[in-house]
């Protein structure tokens, strides 16, 4: 086999990657290692590389990854379906793994808040086994890990998000209880928004009513079965809440969804929702999202306000499966607007910095 294999090494915050070798070694019991065929950027790792948020160095980023399975330990045989995995076969897996039992993950069913829990492009690469992030020609797949068996229909393109965006944007639909009838908001057209205005249309939302400031990403929100889009910079003071209003007949929306990372969107959010509504934040990862409203809203209106960090391995499927039943309709692979080779890793990340793209991706 390769003994050694290329990495993209994130070095230190606001540093261009440098391509650097490191070892293989054989798989142990129960890990897999995976020849990668494409990574995208997400969000959380252009904050890393612009050091807005701790990650080791030297490191590799990247965790929407998928490929194909080069070699596989003993007892890693089957995926979270109870699927039979083998050598050669195409996969995601969570961005999290945890090996072991633990207080939240079996007690509370959150998993992805394990004590110890590790994720892939969040660790050192200087150790072994070096390879467990997005951004190199391999990955090893770690005991802990959840393991999905890609469908053949579903193109890398398609594939490559599921296990970030789509399956975040699963678990904050479900968190959010969307159902038949709702009207629902969203802030923030990226691609967490992008999903989720197609999920809650899936669910059954009669209103997805999209905002952004980008119009490309209006657009894009309209394509993937948004009632109304509107750009934030068009309104000054309250007049976007009053336009959101006026859409969400007959006193506001049902849900409103944060997914745009941006802290002072919360107050006017609350504002949108009817007495009973729902507003669910997930957008900001990064520490420092101090913000100020009156609380008596929450109570005026009963109010329901939920955090949402991550995805149950259960998202992951329900990702897999809405984008593969729902591929047809909507031009998931197009969400993947720019492609570059691994040594072109510096280009990919000040495009998907400038939002000039909404996801890059990088092949080996
Ligand atoms: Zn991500």
């Amino acid at each position: 086999m390769t003994t050694t294999a290329r990495a993209a090494v994130y070095e230190s915050p606001n540093q261009p990657f440098e391509i650097r070798e490191f070892p293989l070694r054989p798989v142990a019991d129960g890990e897999l290692l995976v020849r990668i065929s494409m990574s995208s950027i997400c969000r959380s790792d252009i904050h890393s590389w612009q050091g807005k948020r701790p990650n080791p160095c030297p490191g590799i980023l990247g965790h929407e990854i998928i490929g194909t399975i080069d070699q596989q330990g003993s007892q890693m045989r089957c995926d979270l379906r109870g699927q039979t995995l083998a050598v050669g076969d195409r996969i995601t897996w969570t961005e999290f793994f945890h090996d072991g039992t633990d207080y939240y993950q079996d007690l509370h069913d959150l998993p992805q808040k394990a004590g110890g829990l590790r994720k892939y492009g969040h660790e050192a690469a200087d150790s072994e086994p070096h390879f467990l992030g997005g951004f190199a020609e391999y990955c090893y797949v770690m005991p802990g890990t959840g393991v999905l068996k890609l469908s053949d229909q579903l193109r890398d393109e398609e594939a490559v998000p599921l296990n970030c965006a789509a399956a975040t944007m699963a678990s904050v639909c479900e968190a959010s209880q969307i159902g038949l009838g709702d009207a629902v908001v969203i802030q923030g057209l990226g691609l967490l928004g992008i999903y989720g205005v197609a999920m809650a249309r899936a669910r059954g939302a009669t209103r997805v009513i999209g905002i952004d400031t980008i119009p490309a990403r209006l657009a894009t929100a309209r394509r993937f079965g948004a009632t109304c889009t509107l750009n934030a910079d068009d309104f000054v003071g309250d007049d976007l809440i009053a336009a959101v209003r006026r859409e969400t007949p007959p006193d506001g929306a049902d849900a409103v969804l944060e997914v745009c990372g941006v802290a002072g969107v919360i107050p006017a959010g609350l504002e949108m929702l009817r007495k009973g509504g729902r507003y669910t934040t997930a957008g900001l990862v990064s520490p420092g999202a101090d913000i100020t409203f009156d609380a008596n809203l929450l109570v005026q209106r009963m109010i329901t306000l939920r955090g949402i960090h991550n995805y149950h391995p259960r998202h992951l499927i329900q990702a897999h499966d809405f984008v593969l039943r729902e591929r047809t309709n909507l031009p998931f692979g197009e969400l993947i607007e720019a492609c570059f080779p691994l040594a072109q890793i510096n280009h990919a990340f000040r495009q998907a910095a400038d939002r000039s793209v909404m996801r890059a991706c990088v092949t080996p």
